[in-house]
């Protein structure tokens, strides 16, 4: 199946009922994906690396000014903005200069939106290291990955490697003290022939379990929606999103549904 990469480094906006009017940054290469885990439902294909060397990366300075030319332009062409959202080819904080760049963004967003919020799409797993940590908790929403509580359909899943430690991941997040956004796909099918269902009531019950913990402000439930690197994994159907997303509610909390 194809699946496609972001060739820019700001794109869109693009508007989706959660964020808004949003315009994407994407901090890694144009023509590759760099991210540290290989989820089977992956809309930019398979990882083919982990990880990048700095010169890979696109240069802090280089970003920084095109998000201020782009903010500019936007400005003066009246055109509506929500959020500037940090998503595309992998897993954003793995640039080397991450913290500084939200620096950056933070310091651009006051000087000509405002208004607007900062929003980083990541899969959590950095955010036991102090400085990406900091650097999370001085932006507004905040999107955070985990797709189930059981450490083998992680595994599975999100093909983590063996530093991955849910536990741990689990109480950092407690750190953003629910101010942050929980997002989890939930995917049927099968991997190499090993079935995959974490919409199964075993796997809702005890991923409710980690939201109580965590107790986010909003709770994002979704399921593929583009074309994924496999073609043995199926959607979960609207029914069974809205049902899972129900629970949620059921705790006092926000849930945002997507099919
Ligand atoms: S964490 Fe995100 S970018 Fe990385 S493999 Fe999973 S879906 Fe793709």
């Amino acid at each position: 199946m194809s699946t496609f990469l972001f060739e820019e480094i700001i794109f869109g906006p693009v508007t989706s009922r959660r964020l808004g009017a949003s315009l994407g940054i994407n901090l890694l290469p144009g023509d590759r994906k760099i991210c540290n885990f290989n989820c089977i439902y992956c809309e930019c294909g398979w990882t083919k690396k982990t990880h990048g060397h700095r010169s890979e990366y696109p240069v802090r300075e280089h970003v920084k000014d095109e998000l201020k030319q782009r903010l500019l332009q936007m400005k003066s062409a009246g055109e509506p903005l929500d959020t500037i959202t940090y998503a595309g080819n992998g897993e954003p904080t793995l640039h080397p200069d991450f913290p500084g760049i939200i620096d950056d963004c933070i310091e651009l967003r006051d000087q000509i939106f405002p208004d607007i919020s900062i929003a980083v799409l990541s899969n959590a797993s950095r955010i036991s290291n102090a400085n990406i940590f900091n650097a999370l908790i001085k932006i507004d929403q905040n999107i955070l990955k985990i797709d189930s509580a059981f450490p083998e359909t992680i595994k599975l899943i999100n093909q983590t490697k063996a530093d991955y430690n849910l536990d741990s991941i689990i109480e950092k997040m407690k750190m953003f003290k629910g101010n942050f956004t929980l997002q989890t796909l939930f995917v049927k099918g099968s991997y190499q022939e090993v079935p995959i269902d974490n919409s199964s009531d075993k796997e809702v019950q005890a991923w409710l379990e980690i939201v109580k913990l965590l107790m986010p402000q909003t709770v994002m439930v979704y399921t593929i929606a583009r074309d994924t690197p496999i073609q043995t994994l199926e959607k979960v159907s609207a029914s069974r999103l809205d049902a899972i997303a129900e629970e949620v509610r059921k705790l006092g909390l926000e849930a945002a549904v997507s099919y």
